[in-house]
C-alpha cells in the first residue's frame, strides 16, 4: 500500500458484519472463558488484557503509525512529553547517559537537562553540526543512545539523521528521532537509519487541536544482543522472568517498554482520544499536503517583504537547511515559519495583536493559523540578552500556517503589517 492508503485502511480492518468505522471499545476489561487463557496472555500479550497498557481502539491506531513509519511495533501514550520520557527510559537507568543534540523542542530539552539528572540520568549536548571529532568526544561508556529531532521546533533545522545513525551505530547503541513536525508522510526516519521515532500526535497527526498524545515506533531493526542492553538479554524478574530478546524477537524494544514502563507508570491514552487521533490520520497524507504548500506560499511572501528582517523556512532557496531538505524533506517543509519582524519585540506584540484571523495560541500545527511569540510566551523567563544567547530574536513570530485559503492567510498577514 502506499503511504496514502495506508492513512485510511490500516490499523482496522472489519471482519464479516463488523462496523466500518474503528470503534471506541470503552472497557477497561475484558473477559475470558477460562483462568489458562490469562496465564497464557501473561506469557505472550497478544490480546488486551487491562485499558492502562492496552486497548483495542488504541491498538488499531499504534498499527497503522506502526505502518506509516515503516516500523514492526508501536505504542501510544498520553503525551509526546511521555514517549521521549518513555523511549529514554527504555534504555536508560540511572548512572547512564544519552546523547542529544542541542536543537531540540523545549519541553525536551528541559525533560532530558532538568529532570532526567533528578532520576540520575545525564544528557550530555552536541552541535547538530558537531564535527566527527566532536561527537567522538561527547561519546562515554556509559552512554546508551542518540537522540534528535527531524525538523526541530523552534528552531527549524533539519537534523542529519543518515550521518547520526551512523555515528550511533558505529558505537553499538540505537538512533531516537522525534519526527513531529514532518510526519511520517513527509519523511520516515527508519529509512535513514533511524532505530525508534517518537511524535507528539498532538500536533499535525492530531491536525485539529482536539486532544493531546504521543507514541514510541519500534523499526525492529536495531540488535539489542549487541552486549550493550543486559536488560534485553537477561530475565526481567519484575515479569516473570522473561527474557525480552528471546520471546519478542524484533519488538523486544516495545514490548518491554510497555510491559515495564507502561505497566508501572501507567501513561496509556483513553479509547476515545485513539478514535480521534485516528480521524485526524485518516486525512493526514491530504493536510501536510496542503499545509507545505500554503507554508511555502507564506515564507516566499514574508522573505519579500519589507518588514520582515529575516525568514527560517528550509523550503526557501535561500534557507540554509534548503538542499539537505530534498534529501530528507523532497515532499515539502511542513507548515511551521520562525520569522523576525522589523522592530523587535514591541512590533512583534503589535502585529500579533492586530492579527484579524490567525489564533494568537500556544500550539503548533493546528488546521486553524496560528502565532506564537517567544519571547513573551514559550520563553518568557530570558531577558533579551539570553534570547539572543538561546539564538531567539526578541522579534521572533513562530507561525504556523493552517488549512485556510492562502489569499485570506497572506491578506491577514499584509493588513497586520499596516496596522501595526
Ligand atoms: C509539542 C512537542 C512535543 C511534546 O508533545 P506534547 O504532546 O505537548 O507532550 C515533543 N516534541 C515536539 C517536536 C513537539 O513539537
Amino acid at each position: 500500500m502506499k503511504l496514502e492508503t495506508k492513512c485510511v485502511r490500516e490499523g482496522y480492518q472489519p471482519k464479516n458484519g463488523e462496523p466500518g468505522a474503528l470503534p471506541i471499545v470503552q472497557s477497561t476489561t475484558y473477559v475470558f472463558d477460562s483462568t489458562q487463557h490469562i496465564a497464557d496472555l501473561f506469557d505472550m500479550p497478544t490480546e488486551c488484557m487491562y485499558s492502562r497498557f492496552a486497548n483495542p481502539t488504541v491498538d488499531a491506531v499504534e498499527k497503522k503509525i506502526a505502518a506509516l513509519e515503516g516500523g514492526a511495533a508501536a505504542m501510544c501514550t498520553s503525551s509526546g512529553q511521555a514517549a521521549s520520557l518513555l523511549s529514554v527510559l527504555n534504555l536508560c537507568n540511572a548512572g547512564d547517559s544519552l546523547l542529544a543534540v542541542s536543537s531540540l523542542y523545549g519541553g525536551t530539552i528541559n525533560l532530558f537537562a532538568v529532570s532526567l539528572k533528578k532520576f540520575g540520568i545525564e544528557c550530555i549536548f552536541v552541535d547538530p553540526e558537531a564535527s566527527e571529532e566532536e561527537l567522538e568526544k561527547a561519546i562515554k561508556p556509559n552512554t546508551r543512545l542518540v537522540f534528535g529531532e527531524t525538523l526541530a521546533n523552534p528552531a527549524l533545522n533539519i537534523f542529519d539523521i543518515e550521518r547520526f545513525a551512523n555515528f550511533a551505530h558505529a558505537h553499538n547503541i540505537p538512533l531516537i528521532v522525534d519526527n513531529t513536525f514532518p510526519t511520517p508522510v513527509l519523511c520516515r526516519p527508519i529509512e535513514f537509519g533511524a532505530d525508534i521515532v517518537v511524535h507528539s500526535t498532538t500536533k499535525y497527526m492530531d491536525g485539529h487541536a482536539l486532544q493531546g498524545g504521543g507514541v514510541i515506533v519500534d523499526s525492529g531493526k536495531f540488535d539489542w544482543t549487541n552486549g550493550n542492553f543486559p536488560e534485553f538479554t537477561q530475565p526481567d524478574e519484575s515479569y516473570h522472568g522473561v527474557i525480552y530478546s528471546e520471546s519478542f524477537g524484533n519488538i523486544a524494544y516495545i514490548i518491554k517498554a510497555r510491559m515495564q514502563l507502561m505497566r508501572d507508570f501507567g501513561c496509556y491514552p483513553a479509547a476515545n482520544s485513539a478514535f480521534l487521533l485516528n480521524l485526524g490520520l485518516e486525512t493526514l497524507a491530504v493536510r501536510m499536503e496542503r499545509y507545505c504548500k500554503n507554508a511555502l506560499a507564506a515564507a516566499e511572501y514574508l522573505s519579500q517583504n519589507e518588514n520582515v528582517v529575516s525568514v527560517s523556512y528550509p523550503g526557501l532557496e535561500t534557507d540554509p537547511y534548503h538542499e539537505r531538505s530534498k534529501k530528507y524533506l523532497p515532499d515539502g517543509c511542513s507548515g511551521v515559519i520562525s520569522f523576525v519582524i522589523k522592530g523587535g519585540r514591541e512590533r512583534a506584540t503589535k502585529f500579533m495583536d492586530a492579527l484579524k484571523m490567525a489564533s494568537r495560541e500556544v500550539h503548533v500545527a493546528d488546521i486553524r493559523t496560528c502565532v506564537l511569540h517567544p519571547a513573551s510566551m514559550t520563553h518568557r523567563q530570558l531577558t533579551d540578552e539570553q534570547l539572543i544567547a538561546a539564538g531567539i530574536d526578541a522579534g521572533m513570530i513562530r507561525l504556523s500556517v493552517g488549512l485556510e485559503h492562502i489569499d485570506d492567510i497572506l491578506a491577514d498577514l499584509e493588513q497586520a503589517f499596516a496596522n501595526s
